[in-house]
């Protein structure tokens, strides 16, 4: 089961921060990454989160 992550990330369409619920995946370098959808226009939002 996916690890969730809420917080905010920085949606390039709205040029604002936003707060998110996404979904917590870890790629090839062992880097946390929360990826999610922005609440306002529903661009894919991404938020390092460091390493695991
Ligand atoms: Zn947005």
């Amino acid at each position: 089961m996916a690890e969730e992550f809420s917080g905010t990330a920085y949606c390039v369409k709205c040029k604002e921060k936003r707060d998110f619920t996404g979904e917590v995946s870890v790629n090839a370098k062992g880097t946390r990454m929360a990826k999610g959808k922005c609440p306002e226009c529903g661009t894919t939002v991404t938020r390092i989160l460091g390493k695991a």
